[in-house]
């Protein structure tokens, strides 16, 4: 097969194919898909997880970007009946598209390309409501950032808004040699499951986006300062925020509290703050 589809790895395409079949099997595994569930894989590659997921029987929708790709892609599961095949970004993909009905609801797989993980996450957290869960290999910085907990060196604008949506969950971490070429860096495993209602609901996520943001621009000063712009000390106090801690104390309901706050006082900035 591989002689008939000569493909040179493309770095501007993010482009690391997984070839140890140990860690397909477990990154399979923790997948676990089942006839009857609906599937996304975004970039395929050469199908390297593309086919357990094929064979589980669940319906698969696959994108992937590279036109080089296709024909191979067409070869080994074009005949499949649960497998559909679309060329095209990512980033620019309606999701909402390949869903029926509320019922039906994708798990998100992917060995994302590392240079659009995290815009693509941010992507996909724009259709939570269409997604049962997500499962990525990522860099393990990323995976690191994503699962932190407030305190840590880690925590920062990524782990709250990805938090504020989703369960997130470290399954593993996958060493370069998995990977043809491998990558300079780490990898690891996550898995992130949108909640059905945000535990700590924000009443404008936008607003609550952009108090993260202004926030951690400069994380090792006190809120009272990152935050001048914005809020004062005694909406930072009303929120039952204590103005004189860092950013990277504060858990993801102390930051809702503090977005609330902001949509209260400023009931005019209906689309949030600009930027
Ligand atoms: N899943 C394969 C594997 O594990 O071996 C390939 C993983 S490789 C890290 C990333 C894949 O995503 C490549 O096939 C690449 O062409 C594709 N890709 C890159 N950017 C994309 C985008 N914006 N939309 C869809 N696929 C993309």
């Amino acid at each position: 097969m591989s002689e008939l589809f000569q493909h040179r790895a493309r770095k501007r395409f993010g482009q690391n194919f997984l070839h140890d079949a140990g860690v397909i099997h477990k990154i399979l595994r923790a997948i676990a898909a089942k006839e009857g569930q609906h599937l996304l894989e975004i970039g395929p590659g050469q199908g390297a997880l593309t086919e357990g997921l094929v064979d589980s029987g669940a319906k698969l929708d696959v994108i992937e970007l590279d036109l080089d790709l296709i024909p191979q892609l067409k070869w080994r599961f074009g005949l499949k009946p649960n497998f559909s095949l679309h060329q095209g970004d990512a980033m620019k993909f309606d999701f909402s598209s390949l869903v029926a009905t509320p019922e039906d609801k994708l798990r998100v797989v992917g060995n994302l390309p590392y240079n659009i993980s995290t815009p693509l996450i941010f992507h996909l957290l724009d259709h939570a409501s269409l997604i049962q869960d997500m499962h990525f290999m990522l860099q393990k910085e990323v995976v690191e950032r994503l699962a932190a907990e407030p305190g840590n060196g880690d925590w920062g604008r990524l782990s709250i808004m990805v938090q504020y949506f989703c369960r997130v969950d470290y399954l593993f971490t996958v060493g370069p040699g998995a990977f043809n070429p491998p990558p300079k860096v780490e990898s690891a495993i996550v898995r992130l499951v949108p909640y059905a209602e945000p535990p700590h609901p924000a009443k404008d996520h936008r607003v609550l986006e952009r108090i993260v943001r202004e926030a951690f621009n400069q994380r090792r000063k006190t809120l009272r300062n990152t935050l001048r712009t914005l809020m004062s000390v005694e909406d930072i106090e009303a929120a039952g925020v204590d103005p004189t801690l860092r950013p990277e104390q504060l858990s993801v309901a102390d930051f809702v509290s503090l977005a609330n706050r902001y949509s209260e006082t400023h009931p005019e900035a209906e689309q949030g703050p600009s930027a």
